[in-house]
């Protein structure tokens, strides 16, 4: 994740090094809590793929102000200590992490599940897609294991040619999915971030970590979506429209910072 000249220019860049997040993806999940109330009523959380930490420091505000909220931050990179959160280094397609995350919500299940993850872009969509996809499915299998039921899992999904599997799959688990773009994410990005509320796994569901959620054998329907068995779900926008622009450069002196938000 080398910082290019661009995200030096770049407003949310800016302004988070103004107000001591430690990355400009602080306001994704800021904005996403302000469209969808991320955060209401929970105390236990997994921030999955969470390196340099921004997206742990603002869930350590806002559920663990009070020192009740208890935040599991999961990267292959370690992170500076936050307070009240546990860091776990691994790898979260690997079972050992897995395992280790579960560990900590063994009879006690979390109320929301994050994944940020990223792996390192190939430039070949394909490749890139995939590889996306199956962070997010290792994240979705650790949800299962650790989130209670009516439960939240958000993931940064790139919107790609397959993503309709992803979705289908997705909705297996939760009574409601949808897509959603941030006000911070770029445009020019493919990623947004599928938002996935009230987990409700189907009946007899038996959460299993030998079994890759992607398994072509776990539904044959899921590879046949064509027509009307094609899924489409809601895409909604969030972050103030009057906001800054993500792709757009400001001057170094803004007087009037709207979007200030301190950690
Ligand atoms: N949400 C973070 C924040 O706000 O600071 C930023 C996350 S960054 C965009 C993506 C992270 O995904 C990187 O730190 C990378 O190490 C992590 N990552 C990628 N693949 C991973 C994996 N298999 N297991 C754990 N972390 C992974």
């Amino acid at each position: 994740m080398g910082r290019t000249s661009k995200d030096k220019r770049d407003v949310y860049y800016r302004l988070a090094k103004e107000n001591g997040w430690r990355a400009r993806s602080a306001f994704k999940l800021l904005q996403l809590d302000k469209e969808f109330q991320l955060f209401q009523g929970v105390t236990r959380a997994v921030d999955l793929c969470a390196a340099p930490g921004s997206w742990s420091q603002v869930l350590s505000q806002k559920i663990g102000g009070q020192g009740s909220g208890h935040v599991v931050a999961v990267d292959l990179q370690a992170m500076a200590p936050l307070p009240g959160v546990v860091q776990i280094q691994g790898d979260i397609t690997q079972l050992s992490t897995a395992k280790e995350i579960i560990q900590h919500f063994k009879g006690c299940p979390a109320d929301l599940v994050v994944c940020d993850g990223a792996p390192d872009v190939t430039g070949l969509h394909d490749v890139d897609e995939y590889m996306q996809a199956q962070l997010l499915l290792a994240a979705l299998n650790i949800a299962t294991h650790v989130l209670k039921p009516g439960g939240c899992f958000v993931a940064k999904i790139f919107r790609g040619r397959d993503v309709t599997l992803l979705y289908s799959q997705l909705q297996v688990f939760f009574s409601s999915v949808l897509c959603a773009k941030p006000r911070s994410s770029r445009n020019s990005s493919i990623e947004a971030f599928a938002v996935c509320q009230g987990y409700d796994p189907p009946e007899g569901f038996i959460p299993d970590l030998s079994k890759p959620l992607l398994d072509h054998s776990y539904d044959p329907d899921f590879n046949q979506l064509d027509g009307p068995t094609r899924i489409i779900v809601p895409f909604v926008t969030c972050g103030d429209l009057s906001s800054y622009d993500s792709d757009r450069s400001y001057p170094l002196d803004m007087e009037d910072n709207e979007m200030s938000c301190s950690p």
